[in-house]
């Protein structure tokens, strides 16, 4: 009877161990929510067959229910005539995410602000940026404190980040991005007024936007000034492991060597990068020749132009430009 007992207490026993060790391993699979639906346009960089170019960049991200704005272009009009030009309505987005205080990410951002309050009241209320944006900048005023200003008085709400932060399922912003390897992706002659004298402004604030699909992450960036290889590793290091095979948006490469170029393919290539939209500040050549290194094509790497899309069930519909 005892052997009885005790065959049967060695059979429950390692049977529990089992369903306790799976629903572990569910609850870790669990922890991260992935969006079912994702779709990015661009609404302002250099190149377009339809609507406006300019030197700048936003895109518009809808993602399950939302509508997100990253960056808000150049020209005070440029997304707002690019948007009524693609038969795309902003005034449902009240979540703004500037990447960091340059011009050509928020020049549009108060003339978009006014124009979509009047049809939404909430319209463009939340503005998400990294901490770091206002900082006092040495021999040039930092415009964007004026503009926060302005819009605060309007009832706008700035939100600042000091690190990753999951803003809505699925959907996370990298906060400012550490520089682990040397991508010196600035134009190096800026400094920041802190009370222990003047540093670099390697524009601290930097940000991205990183949404969490079934396949991999999707990187949108505004001007890669943190780099985009140090921001894939923020999203490793920060967010969670995983593929990131997705990037859209400006990636700084315009003035890169073919050897910064080649180890930023080989880097890519690491992280499973198969989707790229090179718009903005990435270059041209640069969009073509980490496309030659990857031993991509024309249907998975293209220069970013107004109205390109990137959808999770479809991949890249370029701008016809940009084919
Ligand atoms: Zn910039
Ligand atoms: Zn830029």
């Amino acid at each position: 009877m005892l052997k009885i007992i005790i065959l049967c207490i060695s059979f429950i026993i390692p049977t529990s161990l089992v369903f306790a060790h799976e629903a572990d391993h569910n609850k870790t699979k669990k922890q991260y929510h992935t969006v079912d639906k994702l779709k990015v346009t661009t609404l302002s960089t250099m190149l377009a067959s339809r609507g406006i170019g300019e030197w700048g960049y936003a895109a518009l991200i809808e993602v399950d229910n939302k509508k997100i704005l990253f960056d808000t272009g150049n020209r005070p009009d440029t997304v707002l005539q690019n948007a009524e030009d693609l038969k795309i309505d902003l005034s449902e987005v009240e979540d703004v995410i500037l990447s960091h205080n340059h011009g050509d990410h928020t020049g549009g951002l108060l003339k978009l602000h006014s124009v979509l309050s009047l049809k939404n009241p909430n319209a463009l209320k939340r503005i998400h940026v990294g901490k770091g944006i206002f900082s006092k900048r040495h021999n040039r005023s930092n415009h964007i404190i004026a503009l926060r200003d302005k819009l605060k008085a309007k009832g706008v709400e700035f939100i600042i980040y000091d690190k990753q932060q999951e803003l809505f399922p699925g959907v996370w912003l990298t906060g400012p991005v550490e520089r682990i390897h040397s991508e010196r992706n600035w134009g190096g002659n800026g400094k920041i007024v802190t009370s222990n004298g003047l540093i670099e402004d390697n524009i601290p604030e930097d940000l991205s936007l990183v949404v969490d699909t079934k396949q991999g992450f999707v990187l949108v960036s505004g001007c890669g000034h943190a780099g985009v290889i140090n921001t894939m590793e923020h999203i490793n290091n920060h967010i969670h492991p995983g593929k990131i095979t997705t990037a859209i948006g400006g990636f700084h490469l315009v003035s890169a060597n073919d050897e910064h170029l080649a180890w930023t393919a080989a880097k890519m290539q690491s992280f499973g990068l198969t989707n790229l939209i090179g718009a903005h500040c990435t270059g041209v050549d640069a969009l073509y020749s980490i496309r030659t290194l990857l031993k991509s094509d024309r249907k998975h790497m293209v220069v970013g132009s107004v109205g390109d899309q990137f959808d999770i069930k479809s991949g890249i519909k370029a701008g016809y430009i940009a084919h």
